[in-house]
């Protein structure tokens, strides 16, 4: 049987860092903080695997855990000299959550587990410090209450129930903070806390230190499925399949008076990247008390003066270099000082915002600190896009200023500037986000609020710190956040948040800026990001944006790991020229049905559509009756003359709009997809919009509106569309096709550089398809270079979009030079499913049936629609081994689906063009982590493990020697 108990701490280390699948992220960086000398008090893992079968096991422990637990319990007593449950030395531990990847605040913790009637006097005899053993006790009684025994608070207006009796206590006494309250006080609110446990539950809270751990490791599996946690998971994409991991860890203690204390902190400013200490911590204070915000804490530098713990700072600074320089990258750390001693209980790779991801990354790989690799496995290209987040205007921000609208300053969580009205309630902020921007209000945020903050522009507490939940959670997602704004007051009753003589009600407009700190009243404008000023607006020089430097830097790293080439959608040259300052390397997919949408030029795409059946309908009969020209030409005069007057006016527009693009693109490729609208995009909808057109055509009302309802198709999405268009209408593809040659010949002529043109046809299915319109493009390139007397370099390739292309990708690609994966119409294709449709039963399918993970127009099905890709680049590359392979679905700017198109050797990734950032960094991530796969296997198999731990046990001590 595998292993499923390890041990960490001073000697005893069984694990190690590497191992975050197996311990979760917690227990492996307590494995290997301990395995490298930092103080660690000793515990043990429970490995997700167990969490796992938990969970297949109907939600029950697996059979003879429950040994091993006390076996490994018997390892931490002796190593601590304690007994669990003990009369002389009692042994009392925290028992904490731990996956894979942290999940801030999802999972509870509870600490001082042990202690019932009995042990809590053997804690106050050995403290001699009766306040402290009785505040421990209700501690883990109020926690042990909400976590296990789930006895919580009613709604988000009302307080924590045992929160309720502890304010009674201290309103009774008149003191403001629970550390004041002496220890009679807390021994009745003991009481008080049994009392309310026996009336929720009608039962004794469970005194048996045995039963309290094993009621506490099922908890914390249990809460693996809480509302929080699978609401958390989905945001971050986190697989249900992980599990948790369960540490059991003795406890120290921060509450032992004034030569204790408790705190967080991070390496480097993670809202920001400064290379400066951050972190917060309290004197005497226990566990959350710094992170829930229910005291003020002090920052980590006043620590230098604070007294008693002078020497502790001293300490942790030196921990704060040795970590960074142990584990590669920034570290957000937990610490705990028991009488003047320092533990460390916890550390992990801090997560950042994107501005301090740049920074970061710059900074530690230039300090040599970070390797190039991690700099880039570190980043979260999906959060870049914060980076173009915008900020206030300078305008509307010095208006604001000079009316006095400035209420007050908090701090500075969650980086950039949001407005929006006012709500104090996750609930409300969810209901009215759907109107309009909306900025969440609250005393402190708990687990429960994270609806509303998912649903806010922005966030602002009254309470916490920047280690806040708050804080952390808003950074996190990216969302503008000020915490700790300790001047305003917000009263849920009355729906007011007053500060000095202002107030604003909920319902009106907030602003705040999440850099500075800023809290405004009313409605502030914003503006956009240094970078789009730098690459855009060209209204700010590179140099003078540090934001833009560091940017720049990673993209520069990013660019030399990736191996996909990044190309954007572009149909108008401004789009090409931001992507292309964004790093666009090429065109991947311009729509030109979006260059006809513009002005009057739909009026001539309506008559060339009005006409072309009776168009085509002239052409047949000509072939059968070639004798009767004179008598059809006359027959059909009308449609004639306006098809070809048509196509004649779109010809010269169409040619300058590809002039645009050849000329912001220069040498890049640029890949033009023929023709693709459903038809019925184009006509007119109703009476009076036929009515105009018949006018302006002039020809009569009935006959356009014949045609408009000839066309009429009942599945448009698979009607007569793609290329199906050029091949019953040539002329259609050959106008576009002279447009492009054109086009392509004017710019080369103009610049010294030559355009590289790559025609697409859309929707092929059958290899006769390509092989028409193929012969047809050929013909034309001819003509046309003919007549200006060069040529050019061009490639024609297809977009495979339908199950059928996939697979016969193979004879496809006889004729193909490129494919490209248009990924929307696969996905619909495959699946059968409308886009536009799916919206009635999609969401149930991923949120309450589970039957897909994501919604498969946004994240590739990679084994479904992936599979037929697969099938696809085989069949393509059997025929034309050299063939170019790209994907220009709305797929191409996701990042998971950038690492499938990574794995299957594609050429480039074609996305719009503000996600060319985000591409950019994703394929280079996904690059380095198929360099890391190879490099070094993933962990191995678990039950060779378990026989090699005595080994490793040795190792351990062979280190520690040295
Ligand atoms: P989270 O996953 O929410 O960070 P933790 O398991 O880290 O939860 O526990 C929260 C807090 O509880 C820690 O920051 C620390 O202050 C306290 N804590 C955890 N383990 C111990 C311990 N062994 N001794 C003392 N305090 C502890
Ligand atoms: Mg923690
Ligand atoms: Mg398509």
């Amino acid at each position: 049987m595998a292993k499923r108990v390890y041990l960490f701490g001073k000697g005893i280390t069984e694990g190690n860092g590497g191992q975050r699948n197996l311990l979760g992220g917690k227990g492996a960086g307590l494995a290997e903080m301990a395995k490298r000398g930092f103080n660690v008090p000793p515990g043990f893992t429970i490995t997700t695997e167990v969490c796992t079968a938990y969970y297949a096991n109907k939600r029950k422990m697996p059979a003879g855990l429950n040994e091993e637990v006390k076996k490994a319990v018997g390892a931490i007593e002796k190593h601590t000299g304690k007994q669990f449950g003990g009369h002389k030395n009692p042994l009392l531990v925290a028992v904490r959550s731990g996956a894979r990847e942290s999940m801030p605040g999802m999972m509870d913790t509870i600490l001082n587990l042990g202690l019932n009637d009995t042990t809590v006097e053997v804690l106050k005899a050995k403290s001699n410090n009766g306040r402290f053993a009785y505040d421990s006790y209700r501690r883990f009684i109020q926690m042990y209450s909400g976590v296990v025994l789930q006895i919580e608070r009613a709604n988000e207006n009302q307080h924590d129930p045992f929160e309720i009796i502890i304010e009674e206590a201290r309103n009774k006494r008149g003191v403001k903070h629970d550390n004041q309250l002496p220890e009679e006080d807390l021994k009745s609110i003991i009481e008080k806390f049994k009392k309310l446990v026996l009336e929720k539950t009608g039962k004794p809270f469970p005194s048996d230190p045995y039963k309290q751990l094993e009621g506490a490791i099922g908890a914390v599996f249990a809460s693996w499925m809480n509302e929080r946690a699978i609401l958390y998971r989905r945001k971050y994409k986190i697989p249900e399949e992980w599990g948790t991991a369960v540490n059991v860890q003795s406890m120290v203690f921060g509450n032992m008076g004034d030569s204790s204390g408790t705190g967080v902190a991070f390496t480097r400013n993670p809202a920001t990247g400064e290379n400066e200490f951050y972190g917060e911590f309290l004197v005497n204070a226990q566990g959350e008390d710094v992170v829930a915000g229910i005291r003020t804490p002090l920052k980590i530098s006043a620590m230098a003066t604070t007294p008693n713990l002078e020497h502790c700072y001293k300490e942790l600074c030196d921990v704060r270099k040795h970590l960074e320089k142990e584990f590669g990258d920034v570290q957000d750390f937990e610490f705990t000082i028991e009488n003047g001693k320092l533990y460390m209980l916890q550390t992990r790779n801090g997560k950042r915002t994107a501005r301090a991801y740049v920074k970061i990354a710059r900074d530690m790989v230039n300090q040599k600190l970070m390797t190039p690799e991690h700099a880039i496995e570190s980043a979260d290209p999906e959060a870049l896009e914060q980076l173009l987040a915008p900020v206030f205007h300078k305008e509307s921000y010095q208006k604001a200023i000079n009316a006095n609208l400035l209420l007050t300053k908090g701090l500075p969580a969650g980086p950039g500037a949001a407005t929006g009205t006012l709500a104090f309630t996750a609930e409300k902020a969810e209901r009215w986000a759907t109107h309009g921007p909306v900025v969440l209000a609250r005393v402190e945020t708990s687990p429960e609020d994270l609806r509303g903050m998912l649903a806010a522009k922005g966030i602002v507490t009254a309470k916490g710190g920047v280690s806040s939940h708050a804080a952390v959670v808003a950074r996190q997602m990216g969302k503008v956040c000020v915490v700790g704004a300790s001047e305003i007051d917000i009263n849920y009753s009355t729906g007011v948040l007053t500060c000095g003589d202002k107030s604003i009600k909920e319902g009106e407009f907030i602003s705040i800026n999440g850099s500075t700190g800023e809290v405004l009243i009313g409605k502030i404008d914003t503006a956009p990001s240094e970078l789009i000023q730098v690459l855009i607006d060209k209204t700010m020089a590179p140099k003078d944006s540090e934001l833009f430097t560091e940017y720049d830097f990673v993209m520069k790293l990013a660019d030399k790991y990736r191996k996909l080439g990044i190309r954007t959608n572009a149909d108008q040259p401004e789009q090409a020229i931001n992507a292309v300052a964004f790093g666009a390397e090429g065109i991947g997919l311009c729509r030109t049905e979006h260059m006809f949408f513009k002005g009057d030029r739909i009026d001539y795409v309506r008559e060339m559509i009005i006409f072309a059946a009776e168009y085509a309908e002239y052409k047949s009969k000509l072939a059968q009756r070639p004798g009767d020209a004179v008598l059809l030409e006359n027959e059909y005069h009308i449609p004639i003359m306006h098809f070809k007057q048509a196509l004649e006016k779109l010809l010269p527009i169409q040619q300058e709009d590809f002039e645009g693009l050849f000329n912001a693109m220069g040498e890049r490729p640029v890949t033009v997809r023929y023709l693709d609208p459903p038809l019925h995009e184009f006509l007119p909808q109703n009476k009076d919009q036929i009515d105009e057109l018949s006018r302006k055509l002039d020809v009569p009302f009935e006959r356009v509106s014949q045609t408009v309802h000839s066309l009429h198709e009942s599945n448009p999405m698979l009607g007569h569309r793609g290329c199906r268009l050029g091949i019953v209408y040539p002329e259609i593809s050959e106008m576009q096709s002279r447009a492009l040659f054109r086009a392509a010949l004017a710019v080369a002529a103009k610049n010294k550089k030559s355009p590289k043109p790559e025609i697409m046809i859309p929707l092929v299915g059958f290899e006769r398809e390509l092989e028409l319109q193929l012969e047809l493009v050929n013909r034309v390139a001819k003509e046309e270079f003919a007549a200006a007397k060069r040529t050019l370099e061009y490639k024609v390739g297809t977009m495979i979009e339908i199950p059928r292309a996939a697979i016969m990708a193979e004879q496809i690609a006889k004729h193909a030079q490129f494919f490209s994966f248009g990924t929307n119409d696969l996905t619909q294709t495959t699946l059968g499913m409308s886009r536009d449709d799916a919206g009635h039963f999609l969401p149930f399918y991923e949120k309450e049936a589970g039957i897909v993970k994501s919604n498969p127009f946004a994240t590739l099905d990679q084994i479904g629609v992936g599979k037929l890709m697969e099938i696809a680049v085989q069949g393509g590359r059997k025929t034309r081994p050299d063939i170019k392979l790209g994907i220009c679905g709305e797929h191409g700017g996701d990042p998971a689906s950038i690492e499938f198109c990574n794995g299957l050797g594609l050429s480039y990734v074609s996305c719009s063009p503000f996600r060319v950032p985000v591409a950019r960094i994703a394929a280079a991530k996904s690059a380095v982590k198929a360099m890391q796969s190879v490099a070094k296997p993933v962990e191995k198999p678990t039950a060779k493990k378990a026989v090699k731990s005595v080994k490793a046990k040795k190792v351990v001590k062979k280190v520690r020697k040295r």
